[in-house]
């Protein structure tokens, strides 16, 4: 390196301190940066952070709105988040839809006789109780739908829009999503009984996906259901050899009147400005299907122990850190347009909000929705974590239950890391714990105690 470059260097980091007004302020959290990383990496943390995960997920698996399971978990948290001697532990009352699956099944009736790998997709009307049976049609596209209007009255619509793998995950989601969650509607326009998706993922093992459904207004609500992706593949190729295809479906689907819920909340009281807030969170109810654990109990122990490894390395900041453990994410988004509700006359002292719900999986970084001013902050702190693979930060943020409130102004972050594996068993029966690891979640936690420290800690607020 030549002394040159060494010069405009420095010149470029004052240039960046002076414009956040930050910069030497943060780089004065490095020890406490380092203290958390040490000890949230450290294997007994991890180990014992990811026995958590296990005992939410094995002891309430399946915690969709509604269920007694999610109610259960919800208790439970409140419980442990006492015995961990946080502070303000509470649970802010959400009323949430209640959707119940019931029983179900598909089948191929002809050509070829066999079952279906399918789920029923959240909010979907079931079947008459005999189920239907009808000729079925595979299409790619929307367009080509409308181009074959004619031959879809009547029958079961397929969607085949295969999850790409070329390239980034998110992209590949938000592009075959829109046929999971519009598809019905768009089908029974023209007169189909029912529609079928094909998962939402890169195909493994036969496994369906659920999620959501939308109904819009002006078009009969038909049942739906996803099918695997390797069944979708059968029909097609079935369709393509000029076969004819007919399909039985049987759902018992319904959707029962709303339910009480709540949103998880504690904190660690901020020392100098208890008033002032920032955020970290997860979603603490999951599909049906299964336990939920990458889709979000790991995001919720994440959030949760990152204010156990604080409060154990006596870091107690400036502001308050709220942890909250968000109800129904999956099919209504009800506790974050209730938090946003109930704390609406107090978000403008919100910092920072902070959501945890793509995945435990290796860190790289941050997606920020916030000022110039206040990215420039949140890059000098994420460049605090060289050690656990946390510095990049980018536009990609995400978070569903944070947003409500992030559309009202207050800066938003979320964990940017590798999601290449999170679709494979995103919203299926194989979103189990053993697909997190202890070191993941270990730096995820890490990564969230340093960001929510540091940014409840410095001298000024993030500048809005
Ligand atoms: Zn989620």
């Amino acid at each position: 390196m030549n002394g040159r470059i060494l010069i405009s260097g420095t010149a470029i980091v004052c240039a960046a301190a002076l414009l956040s007004g930050q910069g030497r302020g943060v780089e004065s959290y490095r020890g406490p940066v380092d203290r958390i990383i040490a000890d949230a990496t450290s294997e007994a943390a991890a180990q014992s952070a990811w026995r958590r995960v296990a005992e939410l997920t094995d002891r309430f698996p399946a915690r969709l709105s509604g269920s007694t399971n999610l109610e259960n978990a919800i208790r439970w948290s409140e419980a442990e988040m006492r015995r961990d001697g946080l502070d303000n532990v509470r649970v802010d009352p959400v009323t949430v839809p209640h959707w119940v699956r019931g029983a179900e099944s598909a089948a191929l009736v002809l050509p070829h006789p066999q079952a279906l790998a399918m789920a029923g997709l959240g909010g979907s009307v079931g079947t008459a109780p005999a189920g239907l049976e009808a000729e079925a049609i595979v299409v790619g596209s929307f367009e080509e739908l409308r181009a074959r209007a004619a031959s879809a009255k009547g029958r079961v619509v397929v969607f085949n829009v295969p999850f790409r793998t070329d390239r980034s995950p998110i992209t590949s989601y938000v592009d075959a999503v829109q046929y999971r969650v519009n598809g019905a509607s768009e089908a029974a326009s023209l007169g189909a009984v029912a529609s079928l998706v094909r998962s939402i993922g890169p195909g493994a093992h036969r496994t369906p996906h659920t999620g959501s459904v939308r109904y819009s207004g002006d078009a009969p609500r038909i049942p739906a259901a996803a099918i695997s992706a390797e069944d979708t593949d059968l029909l097609q190729r079935t369709q393509d050899r000029g076969e004819k295809l007919v399909i039985r479906l049987s759902m018992g689907a319904q959707t029962l009147p709303d339910a009480q819920s709540g949103n998880v909340v504690a904190e660690i009281r901020g020392r100098e400005r208890p008033d002032e807030v920032v955020l970290v969170s997860g979603h603490l109810d999951s599909w049906d299907l299964g336990p939920g654990a990458m889709d979000d109990a790991g995001g919720c122990i994440a959030a949760w122990e990152a204010l156990r490894v604080l409060k154990k390395l006596a870091l107690v900041p400036r502001r308050t850190i709220r942890v909250v453990l968000f109800t129904n994410e999956e099919n209504g988004t009800r506790g974050g347009n209730a938090y946003r509700d109930k704390y609406a006359d107090q978000l403008d002292r919100h910092v920072l909000m902070l959501e945890s719900d793509n995945g435990v999986l290796p860190l790289q970084g941050w997606g920020f929705h916030g000022s110039d001013g206040a990215r420039r902050v949140i890059g000098e702190i994420a460049g605090l974590m060289t050690a656990i693979g946390g510095t990049r930060v980018s536009t990609d943020f995400s978070g569903a239950d944070i947003e409500p409130s992030v559309e009202r102004g207050v800066p938003g972050i979320s964990p940017d890391v590798d999601m290449s594996r999170y679709f494979v068993i995103h919203h299926t029966a194989a979103d189990t714990a053993d697909k997190i690891t202890p070191a993941d979640l270990g730096k995820l936690i890490a990564g969230i105690a340093s960001m929510a420290y540091v940014t409840a800690d410095l001298p000024e607020p993030l500048p809005r």
